[in-house]
């Protein structure tokens, strides 16, 4: 990874602000620039200087992954004590740029109390996200291995999904199998929602058996060399009735839609009105309750979000998922979800799964 290179382009952003530093506390922010994949520290970016702080517990890894930034451990100190301590000393400074949504109040304050002189902090632009939006080759190639491994499991879920199986069970026989081929971590809680239950977009794997009859909505992601895998299929569990069966096309034809308008050039918002017009015309967009997509990589939900409305425009390289559903209350739910990346003339889908209707 070119972490000698983001971190130059960070500084560069930086200088097109007011600010004198950026004060990185985000984890995967600070993954993004350095390469540290440890729990606590924090990254100090300013004009002069790069400096990683981290406390005892990662002396060893800390100077094992960061490279081409200087770091600074203080025994029995934390990450954001050594960094107070620090920007206390920088008396030049007026401005320092914290990320203001990804900061407790109380670690405001523990800055903002040893600031030097009349200097304050101010919330930063979302400098380091904008960077992350666009993937380089090797963040791309990581994307598409986890993505292809979120496929394989597609073939475990096949088996696994029965009538009268617990969610949690499928889910467990899904995670297992994904621990078998290496992953790190899942990315997000599993969601396996059957029947009625599938109604609700976020159905996350409960108690609840899987029904004789119905849908089974499956979202997961994994997590590989850092980066997420993002995919939903929706099967189905015997016989589907007739508005089953138009809904799921629905969905298919609204996610056929929005991944045709994937292009570079093309607003976030256009892609989102592409699939939700299919729906309308259907009647089916007032049941298409949340946005079209996300961005993916070193976090599950990264920028852009392709939403209604968003400005936002795709680049070559943007990594996100294109993912409507149709929820009807109390009855089922549909969703179909992939994960992209634009290319120079629209998008590869990094993963490539049957969505044909899979009657189990
Ligand atoms: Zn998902
Ligand atoms: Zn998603």
């Amino acid at each position: 990874m070119d972490y000698k290179g983001r971190l130059a382009r960070a500084r560069l952003a930086l200088q097109q602000t007011r600010l004198d530093a950026l004060l990185v506390t985000h984890l995967p922010n600070i993954a993004y620039l350095c390469g540290f994949t440890g729990s606590a520290g924090v990254l100090l970016i300013s004009q002069r200087e790069y400096v990683f702080f981290t406390d005892g517990r990662y002396t060893e890894q800390a100077h094992q992954e960061v490279k081409g930034v200087r770091i600074k451990i203080q025994p029995g100190n934390s990450a954001q004590a050594a960094a107070a301590e620090w920007i206390a000393k920088q008396k030049s400074w007026r401005t320092v740029g914290i990320e203001a949504a990804h900061m407790t109040v109380a670690e405001r304050g523990a800055f903002a109390k040893g600031l030097p002189g009349k200097a304050r902090l101010v919330a930063a632009p979302a400098i380091v996200e904008r960077m992350r939006m666009v993937k380089d080759s090797a963040e791309i190639a990581r994307i598409r291995a986890a993505c292809h491994l979120g496929v394989k499991l597609f073939d475990r879920l096949l088996e696994v999904v029965r009538s009268g199986v617990l969610e949690t069970k499928v889910a467990g026989d899904l995670e297992f199998e994904a621990r078998r081929l290496g992953v790190e971590q899942m990315a997000f809680s599993t969601i396996v929602a059957g029947g009625h239950r599938s109604a609700l977009p976020h159905g996350r794997a409960s108690q609840a058996k899987l029904p004789a009859r119905g849908f089974v909505v499956c979202d997961y992601g994994v997590i590989l060399a850092n980066y997420c895998s993002d995919m939903t299929r929706t099967l189905h569990l015997g016989r589907p009735p007739k508005e089953a069966r138009r809904v799921y096309q629905a969905v298919r034809d609204a996610q056929q839609a929005a991944l045709e308008a994937v292009k570079p050039g093309t607003t976030v918002g256009e892609v989102d009105r592409r699939g939700r017009n299919l729906l309308q015309g259907l009647k089916l967009d007032r049941f298409f309750t949340h946005s079209t997509g996300h961005g993916v990589g070193l976090e599950i939900h990264e920028a852009p979000r392709i939403a209604g409305g968003q400005a936002e425009v795709l680049r070559s390289g943007m990594v996100v998922t294109i993912e409507p559903g149709v929820y009807l209350p109390g009855k089922f739910g549909v969703r179909i979800e992939d994960t992209v990346v634009v290319t120079d003339s629209g998008c590869e889908i990094l993963t490539p799964c049957s969505k044909e209707l899979t009657l189990l």
